[in-house]
């Protein structure tokens, strides 16, 4: 596959690109900058780690508000608990963020890697503690060309250490989801902590420290899936950071103040700052490539280039392939209402689906041995019913055979279930009749909520008799 989303073809001048003076090092070392795109991405990154980080802690109705309780198998979410039988609605909203995806990537590209995606944002946050701990660009190009010394070596470990802990507090949080984190992390800081949740913890730290410190790009550009199809996606209205090669070229120094139409110049002065700041360490002005997050670092970059000189910013944008050829983008597009229609639609059946999500839920295991004879000389078979009770209160149910003419239910067939227990409980049934019509007949198990009518599941199974008696 090539690595060139077929976006735009763009003439270059070999002679006139600049390569990142940072590659010459081996690493990426990006430079800082600030802007209006720069601060959109902290806002979201903010609410991100807010989301992640602080959920796990929360309580609610005295539970963890987001637990998926491996042990229990079952899944609370702020009072909601859904069970195995439920999971079809979790895989419902999976494919709904996966069209919600689709359909943000029509309307603008890869805004998802830029500003939301994990891998990126546990990036920009190591990069932030290697600027603290090792300076900016230029100090730490100087710094990784220098021999090992005492300075060296403190920064690298202090950077190391933010690193680990980041990682370590990262894995404690994903690991308290699935299984409560108070505990989790009373146990791990007194050193009690052992087994499988230490291993775990361990692992999505070390994931942590090598994705975001060491990996980095690498991620988006040769193991994300995404990126690799995501090309597919686009048109010619997709929004995508690109440079506008009809404003910028012919690219090169000029006096500041100086009409560069005289000199046969574009507006890009050549001054790399888009290479610099970019987290993959491409050049933009190549064309849109694959391994473009569309983060808008070189948006920021080239905008406070352009109040600088004086020129009107937007070098470097958000542009559609239509608006770059001097065209208008088309907002309202087939495409983008159709994926605007599918999602209300799923959206809509998810939220119906959710509230009719019956609140007691019922299975049946029929017994292996086939049938019995009872004291009173009956046909009887034995039963399994499992009940579980779906809501955060405490419940009366009611048991019953629905149209079941000629047998007779034998067992508790009331009783109260506790807030989100589930209960096995065992039944006979017996047939009044002498002789059996059939030597397998359909048998349904209702459930009823004593209070809630409405509330009810039912359950088949078949009574088998014996023909010859
Ligand atoms: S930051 Fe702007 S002016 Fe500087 S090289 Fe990049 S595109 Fe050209
Ligand atoms: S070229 Fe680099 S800096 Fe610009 S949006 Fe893409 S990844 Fe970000």
């Amino acid at each position: 596959m090539s690595d060139r989303i077929p976006f735009r073809v763009i003439e270059i001048d070999p002679a006139a690109s600049h390569k990142s003076k940072s590659q010459s090092t081996g690493g990426i070392h990006t430079r800082s900058f600030s802007g209006f795109y720069r601060n959109l991405r902290i806002v979201f990154a903010g609410a991100l780690f807010v989301l992640f980080f602080g959920t796990a802690w929360l309580q609610w109705n005295g539970r963890q508000a987001v637990l998926w309780d491996l042990a229990d198998s079952k899944f609370h979410i702020f009072g909601a608990t859904f069970w195995p039988q439920d999971f079809i609605l979790l895989s419902a909203l999976l494919i709904i963020c996966a069209f919600g995806l689709f359909a943000i990537t029509v309307f603008a590209g890869r805004v998802w890697c830029g500003y939301s995606c994990p891998q990126s944002t546990w990036t920009w946050l190591f990069m932030w503690c290697e600027k603290v701990t090792e300076g900016d660009r230029n100090q730490r190009i100087k710094l990784a060309a220098a021999p090992w010394g005492v300075e060296k070596i403190a920064r690298r470990s202090l950077k190391h250490t933010l690193w680990l802990a980041i990682g370590l507090v990262t894995g404690l949080t994903f690991v308290g989801y699935f299984t409560p984190i108070r505990p989790l992390a009373a146990e791990l800081f007194s050193f009690e902590l052992g087994g499988v949740a230490l291993f775990w913890i361990l692992f999505f730290t070390a994931a942590t420290y090598l994705n975001a410190g060491w990996l980095r790009e690498a991620v988006c550009m040769h193991m994300c899936p995404y990126a690799r199809f995501q090309s597919v996606m686009f048109d010619k209205d997709t929004l995508a950071v690109a440079y506008d090669p009809s404003r910028g070229e012919a690219r090169g120094p000029r006096k500041k103040g100086s009409d560069p139409r005289n000199q046969g110049l574009g507006d890009c002065i050549d001054c790399t700052l888009c290479v610099q700041v970019c987290p993959t360490g491409i050049d933009i002005r190549d064309g849109l490539q694959m391994a473009c997050i569309g983060c808008a670092a070189c948006i920021d970059a080239c905008d406070g280039v352009m109040d600088k000189m004086g020129y009107a910013r937007g070098l470097i944008g958000y542009k559609s392939e239509h608006s770059l050829q001097g065209g208008k983008t088309h907002w309202l597009r087939p495409r983008l209402l159709g994926y605007a229609a599918a999602l209300t639609v799923m959206i809509g059946a998810l939220v119906l689906a959710l509230q009719l999500r019956p609140m007691v839920s019922m299975d049946v295991i029929k017994d292996r041995g086939l049938f019995r004879e009872n004291a009173l000389g009956q046909i009887e078979n034995i039963y399994l019913l499992k009940i579980i009770n779906k809501t955060q209160e405490p419940q009366h149910y009611r048991l019953r055979l629905v149209d079941a003419e000629g047998f007779e239910l034998h067992g508790r067939t009331e009783f109260t279930l506790a807030a989100g227990e589930m209960s096995e409980l065992p039944v006979s049934v017996a047939m009044l009749a002498e002789r059996p019509s059939s030597s397998s007949q359909s048998l349904t198990f209702e459930i009823q909520d004593s209070d809630q009518p409405g509330v009810r599941s039912t359950a088949n199974s078949r009574f088998v008799a014996p023909m010859n008696r």
